[in-house]
Order: C-alpha cells, then structure tokens, then sequence
C-alpha cells in the first residue's frame, strides 16, 4: 500500500517535471490584480478588465524583497500609496511621504545616529534597524506624515492604518505609526501588528 502510494506520488512529481509545472497546493494559487483610478483612488478586482489608462496597477500579492537591491521605491508599491493619497485626499486627509526609499549608505548613517541616541544597537533597533535589515534601501518601506502636519497628519496616517489594506499597505509596528509596508494583496486584512522592529 506504501509502496504504491510513493510510486504514484513519484508518478505525479514525473509528469509536472515533464510537463514543466510544479504541483500547486491551494494557498499558493495565484490571486487576481487589482486596479486603482488614479482621479479617485477607487479599487476594483481585474476580473472586471485589465488595467486602463487612468488607471493604476496594485498588484495581486504582497509585495516581498526583488532579487536586486532597487534605486527607488518598488513601481508598484507606489502605486499603492499613489492611490490610497487620491482616497485619502477625497476624505479631507493629506498624506506626504517623509523618508521612502534609502541607500544603504544613509540608512547606516541614521543607524549610527540612532545607537549613538539610544545607547546600543538593541534599544536603536527599535526605531531604526540597521542598513542589511531594514526595508526602507529595499524601496518596501514609507514613512507618511513623519514630523509634519501636526496633529493632522497623524491624523491622516490614521485613516491611511484604517484603509490602507485595500490598497495593500499596512501600518507594521505598535511604536511608529508613521511606516507602512506593503505587507498584503490589496482588500486582504493586514497581519497584527509587531511591538516595534528588530
Ligand atoms: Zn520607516
């Protein structure tokens, strides 16, 4: 019974190789993209048609790490704060990115600021994580509103925490309410958030 359970498993893994597919299993099937008006923000699944002009393309997963360090913010990652900053607008919220994509260079300079502010690389690694970890040099990290605005543009990063998830940006830690990552697909929940980075 063993026997033929494997042969057929090793049957199986034989045909995907030969047909050049790799079997799926059900939470890595992909799901759809997603489209934002760039006048209005207003997002819609591309089952109902591919992405027009006027129109922005969010993506269909989260959106992780390229293989290749990037010299800016990942296209479509701005494309999801583009269209959430129009959703925002419409309800009286400005957002403005204050520090998006680093270098590896003025991340270490903010690190070495931080240690010497804080004492040591654990307590500074709270606030700013050092270049090889964090995901601001990834061009996958925004900080919205940071020092600016006031009391309303914290105001506005908190709608952007309420309704970033529809366009896949989520606030990811209890101790900066100004940094969002693209942490899920647009319309899915974003994952509890972590007490602070490390
Ligand atoms: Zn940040």
């Amino acid at each position: 019974m063993r026997a033929k359970q494997l042969n057929l498993a090793i049957g199986t893994i034989a045909i995907s190789l030969l047909i050049g597919i790799t079997p799926v299993s059900a939470n890595e099937i992909p799901t759809i993209d997603f489209c934002a008006n760039k006048a209005t923000g207003v997002v819609r699944p591309i089952t109902e048609g591919a992405c027009k002009k006027g129109e922005l393309s969010l993506g269909a997963v989260a959106i992780s790490r390229s293989r290749h360090r990037p010299k800016a913010l990942v296209p479509q990652f701005k494309a999801r704060y583009e269209a959430a900053k129009v959703a925002a607008k419409k309800k009286g919220y400005t957002l403005a990115i204050t520090s998006g994509y680093r270098t590896l260079e003025q991340q270490k300079i903010l690190y070495k600021r931080a240690v010497a502010r804080h004492g040591s690389a654990a307590a500074a690694s709270k606030w700013v994580l050092p270049p090889a970890k964090s995901n601001h040099p990834w061009g996958l990290a925004l900080d919205i509103n940071y020092g600016v605005g006031g009391t309303k543009g914290k105001k506005a990063a908190a709608w952007l925490e309420k309704n970033g998830y529809k366009y896949g940006l989520c606030r990811r830690y209890e101790n900066e309410w100004w940094h969002f990552e693209p942490l899920v697909a647009p319309g899915q929940p974003c994952p509890v958030m972590e007490p602070y980075a490390s």
